[in-house]
C-alpha cells in the first residue's frame, strides 16, 4: 500500500530510533566492510564535516550575494583545488554535487566553447577510453552528443594510437582519467595531452578518484623513493579541465566535487545566464538552482582540518593496504589487474571464477565492486581499511579457496551497481 503523510507528527527521540534501525541492514561502513561508496578516514573528520554542514545546512549556494560566506569558501575550496592540480595563474573553476555534475559541466562548457570557437560539421563527438565513468555517456545523451569507447592497451590504459585513430573533424573533446574506477590505473594522460594540443582539442582528465590524493600519493611515493605517479594535472599542456570529487578523497560530506579549467574562458561557457522572465537576470554557473550550504561548508571545513599533513598521513595508510593486498594476491595465485597505484586495486584468479569468490564475500558482509574484461574483484580503499585488512585478506582467501576447491560458478553473469 502506498505511504501516506502521517495525521500527527511523532518525537524525534522516536524518528532516531527508526532511522537507526532502517539502517541496521546497511553495509556495515563503519566497520570497514564497504570498498565503495563510503570514504572513510576516521570519526573525527566524519565530525568535522557533520558539524560544518549543520552550521550551514539553510543556507544557500543559489544567493552569492545573500551568503558572501559561501561564495567566499567556494572560491577557496576552488583555489586550494587549482593549487593542488598546477594550474595557472589564469585558471578558474566551479564546486559542484559530484563527479557526474563536474563531467557533466566540463562537457557542456566544451560544447559550448567548441561551437563558438571551432568549425563542427555534424554532430559534436567525445572520444574516451573504454575504462573511462558511464558519466559521460549521459553527459553525451543530454547534451546531445556523440560518444565512442575507444579499446585499451596493455595495462588497461587509454590507447593513445586508438583514440588518435577514433578522432575526426566533429570532434570536439578527448578524456583520460587519472586514475580510471574500474582497474584503478593512470591513463597516459601526457600522451593524451600531446595528442589534444597537436589536434586542438579540448582534453578533459576525469581525476574524480585522484584529484585529492594523487598530490599527497606522490608526497608518500618520494619518502619511499618509489617510482613517482604518472602526470596528470595543469602541468600538461593539453590538459583543458579537470573533475575532481571532494566527496571521495576530500573526506567532505556527500555532494561535493570541483570542475577546473585552465583559463577564465574556458570556465565562462559552463555558466548559464538567463534573463528573460519576471525576476530578472539569474546567473547559474552549475546545473543546480539551489545549492546546499552545507555541502560547500564541509568541504572547507575538511580540507582545512587535515590540511596538507593530514592528507599525506591518509594517503600513507591508503598505500600500505593496496600494497597489502598486491602481495596477498603473489602470495596466493591472485592476478592484480594492470599496475594500480594509488587506491583502487583490482585481482582476479586464473584457475578459478574470481566473481564467485566476489558472491561469497558480498554474503559474508563484504561490500566491494567487481570488474569484467578481464573479471575481479574491484575495491576503492579508505585510509581507515588498514584496520580490517587482515580480517578481510583472510575472507578472500576462505572464499577463493572454496570456489578453487568446488569449481563453483558466479550465481549471476551480470554485475550490476544499482
Ligand atoms: C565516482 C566517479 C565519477 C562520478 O562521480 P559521482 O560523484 O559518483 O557522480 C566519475 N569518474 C570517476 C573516475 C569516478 O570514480
Amino acid at each position: 500500500m502506498r505511504k501516506a503523510l502521517p495525521e500527527h507528527g511523532t518525537d524525534w527521540s522516536e524518528l532516531e530510533s527508526s532511522l537507526h534501525a532502517a539502517g541496521s541492514r546497511d553495509v556495515k561502513w563503519r566497520e570497514g566492510r564497504a570498498a565503495v561508496y563510503v570514504f572513510n578516514s576516521g570519526e573525527d573528520v566524519m565530525q568535522v564535516a557533520h558539524d560544518a554542514y549543520g552550521l550551514f545546512i539553510a543556507e544557500n549556494g543559489l544567493g552569492p550575494a545573500a551568503f558572501p560566506s559561501l561564495k567566499r569558501m567556494e572560491q577557496e575550496v576552488v583555489d586550494i583545488a587549482l593549487s593542488l592540480q598546477n594550474a595557472p595563474a589564469d585558471a578558474a573553476g566551479s564546486m559542484s554535487s559530484g563527479g557526474t555534475e563536474s563531467i557533466l559541466l566540463a562537457m557542456k562548457a566544451c560544447r559550448d566553447w567548441s561551437l563558438q570557437h571551432r568549425t563542427v560539421l555534424g554532430m559534436p563527438k567525445v572520444v574516451v577510453p573504454y575504462s573511462a565513468h558511464p558519466a559521460f555517456n549521459k553527459g553525451a545523451h543530454l547534451l546531445g552528443l556523440d560518444i565512442v569507447r575507444v579499446p585499451l592497451m596493455d595495462g588497461y590504459r587509454a590507447d593513445p594510437q586508438a583514440m588518435a585513430d577514433a578522432v575526426d573533424d566533429r570532434t570536439i573533446m578527448l578524456v583520460g582519467s587519472a586514475p580510471c574506477f574500474p582497474y584503478g590505473v593512470f591513463d597516459p594522460i601526457e600522451a593524451l595531452s600531446t595528442l589534444a594540443t597537436e589536434r586542438g582539442i579540448w582534453l578533459h582528465v576525469d581525476a574524480c578518484v585522484g584529484g585529492y590524493l594523487s598530490p599527497f600519493m606522490a608526497k608518500v611515493r618520494e619518502e619511499r623513493q618509489l617510482p613517482a605517479l604518472p602526470a596528470w594535472d595543469f602541468s600538461l599542456p593539453g590538459v583543458s579541465s579537470m573533475s575532481l570529487d571532494l566527496h571521495k578523497y576530500g573526506y567532505a560530506a556527500k555532494g561535493a566535487s570541483t570542475v577546473l579549467y585552465r583559463d577564465k574562458s574556458l570556465h565562462a561557457s559552463q555558466i548559464f545566464d538567463f534573463a528573460d522572465w519576471p525576476c530578472g537576470r539569474m546567473s547559474t554557473p552549475t546545473f543546480a538552482g539551489t545549492r546546499p550550504g552545507g555541502a560547500i561548508a564541509a568541504a572547507w571545513a575538511v580540507l582545512h582540518y587535515l590540511g596538507q599533513h593530514g592528507y599525506v598521513d591518509r594517503a600513507r595508510r591508503i598505500d600500505h593496504v593496496r600494497e597489502h593486498i598486491a602481495d596477498f594476491c603473489g602470495q596466493h595465485g591472485l592476478v592484480v589487474h594492470g599496475d594500480p597505484v594509488l587506491s583502487i586495486i583490482a585481482f582476479g584468479d586464473p584457475s578459478a571464477d574470481i566473481l564467485a569468490a566476489g558472491e561469497g564475500l558480498y554474503q559474508a558482509g563484504w561490500f566491494s565492486s567487481r570488474v569484467r574484461k578481464p573479471d575481479g574483484i574491484q575495491v576503492m580503499l579508505s585510509p581507515e581499511h588498514d584496520k580490517v585488512i587482515d580480517a578481510y585478506l583472510d575472507e578472500v582467501l576462505r572464499q577463493v579457496t572454496r570456489v578453487r576447491e568446488t569449481g563453483a560458478r558466479r550465481a549471476s553473469a551480470e554485475v550490476r551497481y544499482s
